[in-house]
């Protein structure tokens, strides 16, 4: 089984973890706080430098700060 069959996300609208506006950003982040994987998603991120959408409860330039250490 893959951790992405218990994302919390996993019928809600994609929009609200792509659309790169903060309210959404917000509300994404809201969601994954509560998600039962949110370390082994936000894993796969940084391991495939997804640069866009809310992974993990973080935004894309979050993550991206986080591997350039800034
Ligand atoms: S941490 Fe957020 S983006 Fe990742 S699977 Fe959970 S709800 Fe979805």
């Amino acid at each position: 089984m893959s951790w992405d069959e218990d994302a919390r996300c996993r019928d809600l609208d994609p929009e609200l973890f792509f659309a790169n506006r903060p309210t959404f950003e917000r509300r994404a982040k809201a969601v994954c706080a509560r998600c039962g994987v949110r370390d082994r998603c936000l894993a796969f991120a940084l391991e495939s430098r997804a640069e866009y959408g809310v992974w993990g409860g973080l935004t894309g330039r979050e993550r991206m700060a986080l591997i350039s250490g800034r």
